[in-house]
């Protein structure tokens, strides 16, 4: 196993980023999607586009990555592929995106003649694909006559492209992807080809919640693309969140040194107040004498809700800013003060752990 440390001293917490893993993951997701004429924008934003894994997507063959923030885009700047903004863009933030990024899913007029404005200056082209809003109250457009009023405007205008339609569902309201909603984006998007008399290039279908429609048969035709973070990262699809078989789902693996040891009861004593969410919490009952481990790893660094220990004996008990507590009374190993304790990321503890400046990154590169 060869293994490449960040260029700084080690320190915990740390996340190890499991590479082979990733590369093992992507003929999979490609060979789902591609079988069925969908194409993958690969998500970064979950590991801050962190050029080290975005490599392996792009010698994977993904030759779209999408992040939903201009400063990922532009970590992305060495890789020559098509790069998505897959948040509405900022205003403010026109002339940054129109250099970093190639395309960007848009639902508003105001800031799709501001990108225009910039590319004039800049000299540069940049892809527009509008949203349709079908039902997540999210981004996207709900009066799709409108809709079509702006792909027109966008048509004319000289110096971007009207490149697509998309959609994005179970990010705000949970609202799920069915055939019947992606026939409504296929048929939108004949309409504005009508209207427009430009052919779409681009019809995305949504995320890593539209692979079980797709498994199941159920995206309809014309729908060509799919941008895909949590399937390609940790295997897993999100509707019914089942893993996909032969992916790997441990890439992502963070290091917690433990800082204080001690047998203590299991539930707390005094009077109970709320929590900083105006929460009372609750405590299970395990007995009065349980082995608990105080690691220094807090909400700053990971995301309690979205992390399984490696060992299956441990459990979480909750965490704080600055401290996870865990009771490691059935622990497979032991452990002593100062002992590293390893815990599996799910996608927001990704997020965290790679938008924490405590959290050192490093890299297995073969295995
Ligand atoms: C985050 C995001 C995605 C990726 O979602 P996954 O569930 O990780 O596949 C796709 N589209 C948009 C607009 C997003 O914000």
């Amino acid at each position: 196993m060869k293994i490449v440390p960040e260029n700084r001293p080690a320190t915990y917490p740390s996340v190890t980023v499991n590479l082979p893993h990733l590369r093992k993951n992507i003929p999979i997701l490609r060979e789902l999607c591609e079988s069925r004429g969908i194409q993958i924008t690969a998500v970064t934003k979950v590991f801050e586009a962190d050029p080290m894994i975005a490599r392996v997507l792009v010698e994977g063959g993904l030759t779209r990555l999408g992040d939903s923030r201009v400063d990922n885009l532009e970590r992305l700047a060495e890789f020559n592929v098509e790069k998505w903004l897959i948040r509405p863009p900022m205003i403010s933030e026109a002339a940054k995106l129109v250099k970093y990024g190639d395309a960007s899913l848009n639902s508003e007029l105001a800031v799709i003649e501001a990108i225009e404005k910039e590319c004039e200056k800049q000299g540069r082209r940049h892809k527009i694909i509008l949203m349709a809003d079908l039902g997540d109250i999210r981004e996207g457009y709900v009066d799709y006559d409108e809709l079509i009023e702006v792909a027109k405007k966008v048509a004319s205008m000289p110096h971007v492209d009207l490149y697509g339609l998309g959609v994005n569902l179970t990010c705000f309201s949970f609202v799920q992807y069915d055939t019947e909603k992606l026939t409504q984006l296929a048929e939108l998007a004949k309409r504005v080809e009508a209207a427009t008399g430009v052919k779409l290039q681009v019809i995305s279908g949504g995320n890593s919640a539209t692979v079980d429609l797709m498994l199941r048969g159920g995206i309809p035709e014309g729908v060509n693309n799919l941008r895909l973070g949590e399937s390609v990262l940790f295997g897993k699809e999100r509707a019914r969140y089942t893993f996909l078989p032969g992916t790997y789902n441990d890439v992502f693996t963070i290091h917690a040194e433990i800082v204080e040891l001690k047998e203590k009861p299991s539930l707390p004593w005094g009077d109970i107040g709320v929590d900083s969410y105006g929460r009372t919490p609750t405590f299970v009952d395990r007995g009065p004498k349980r082995l608990k481990a105080i690691c220094a790893l807090g909400r700053q660094d990971f995301d309690a809700e979205t992390t399984t220990p490696c060992d299956p004996g441990m459990i979480i008990l909750g965490a704080s800013s600055d401290h996870l507590m865990l009771d490691i009374t059935d622990a497979e190993k032991t452990y002593r003060v100062g002992d590293c304790i390893d815990l599996r990321l799910g996608y927001f503890s990704t997020m965290r752990a790679f938008t924490s400046a405590y959290v050192r990154r490093e890299y297995i590169l073969e295995e």
